[in-house]
């Protein structure tokens, strides 16, 4: 792909302030005129109607987004050099500022799309391997250069590409599950997470394999579960469910509606020595239920569901399915429980998210504290320009 510059995208008066601010995502509705008849995935140059220079990007005509923004250096064209700079501020947050590379099994996001100035990519490491997705056109093109720089900056054994669900139709890119560079992954890679051993399914796990984002929220619950009965709800592999057990948790039971999940919930047990989980395998809702009839008690659950909304039309429902959670998870919590409520619907803010938790409690004729309010781990981080990137967050309370 070259990095010449193919046109000019225009933007109408009253829509620059956002892209002097830096905001990445130029939608077709701030657009006043594309000028040069740029291919889509090419770079443009984005201008105020006096001809200004605001920043510059790649162009998509089939995407919402019609450019998304990397330099606002007139001076600097997004060539190779451009991309592996980037790169290395991104490699360098996480070696030299979080120091999450200390083990060879380490597992951490070493991209993290907008909040790293590479709109449209998300890199994750296990182990010695590293899962890439593209969330946008322009740089689904420049993935062969992507790969090769990553490959000379971090040198893995391999580098397998994961699509997100519904980005073919977004950005108009087809891309197909696959190795971008060694041969396929092994079916099981072993990663290292706070001294506890997971199994990641590169290939074939949810996401990218692993959610990485909660490392630290699991920390929490490790130093928390001390004697206690604990329901991990939502658990996937059990990332929860095996630090509590390892923090010395009585029992911890571990639900989730996907059978290959579980499976990796037992394996991941066996790898940690721990014989206090158990596997349920149901829908939580419907479980939750079942349990509160059956009058079983619990002194931690953590509520981890997936993303309830991907658009504003679909909230109401969403704020409901926490509602509900939340009322369940009281009638199974008696005084002095914990409770840790995570929500990635990056559109239910953290003080809609605090809200829906307090009517939940009202109902239940119950009193809560907050004890701490926390996002998703720093190799995650949320750019201050484009805010709604930080999709996470795990408040933690306890009933009084
Ligand atoms: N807590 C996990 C991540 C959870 S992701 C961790 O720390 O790794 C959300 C999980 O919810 C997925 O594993 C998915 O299979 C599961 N899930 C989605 N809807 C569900 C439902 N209605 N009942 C049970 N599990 C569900």
């Amino acid at each position: 792909m070259s990095s010449e510059v193919a046109g000019t995208v225009v933007l109408k008066a009253q829509r620059v302030q956002p892209f002097f601010a830096r905001h990445p995502w130029v939608f077709a509705g701030s657009v006043q005129a594309v000028s040069g008849g740029p291919p889509d995935g090419s770079v443009v140059d984005v201008r105020t109607d006096a001809n200004k220079f605001v920043a510059r990007g790649l162009f998509n005509r089939q995407s919402k987004i019609v450019a998304r923004l990397y330099s606002w250096d007139e001076a600097v064209p997004l060539d190779r050099h451009f991309f592996k700079t980037r790169l290395e501020r991104a490699i360098s947050l996480r070696h030299h500022g979080l120091h999450l590379n200390k083990s060879p099994q380490s597992a951490y996001r070493v991209v993290f799309s907008e909040a790293d100035q590479l709109s449209g990519l998300v890199v994750d490491r296990y182990a010695d391997h590293l899962s890439v997705q593209f969330t946008s056109l322009g740089l689904a093109e420049r993935r062969q250069m992507l790969t090769d720089i990553l490959t000379e900056l971090l040198q893995p054994a391999g580098i397998y590409l994961r699509t997100e669900k519904g980005i073919g139709q977004l950005e108009g890119v087809t891309l197909t599950d696959g190795p971008l560079s060694g041969g396929p992954p092994p079916a099981e890679i072993l990663i290292e997470e706070n001294g506890l051993q997971f199994a990641v399914n590169l290939a074939e796990g949810q996401k990218t394999g692993y959610y990485l984002d909660q490392r630290d929220n699991r920390l929490v619950v490790r130093q928390l579960a001390a004697g206690r009965r604990v329901l991990d709800a939502f658990s996937y592999s059990g990332g929860f469910g095996v630090y509590a057990a390892k923090g010395g948790a009585t029992s911890v039971e571990c639900v989730d509606a996907s059978e290959p999940a579980l499976k990796l919930v037992e394996r991941n047990a066996v790898l940690n020595g721990l014989g206090q989980i158990t596997t349920h395998h149901a829908d939580v809702f419907r479980h939750l239920d079942g349990l509160v009839t059956a009058g079983k008690k619990y002194d931690l659950i953590v509520l981890d569901p997936p993303k309830f909304a991907r658009n504003r039309a679909a909230l109401p429902k969403a704020m409901q399915g926490y509602r509900k959670l939340h009322k369940q998870a009281l009638k199974l919590l008696d005084r002095d429980g914990l409770l840790v409520s995570c929500c990635c619907t990056g559109l239910v803010t953290l003080a809609d998210f605090e809200d829906v938790i307090a009517q939940a409690v009202t109902e239940s004729r119950r009193d809560v504290q907050i004890l701490e309010r926390r996002g998703p781990a720093p190799d995650h981080p949320v750019s201050i320009a484009a805010r709604e990137g930080g999709y996470l967050k795990c408040v933690v309370s306890r009933v009084i």
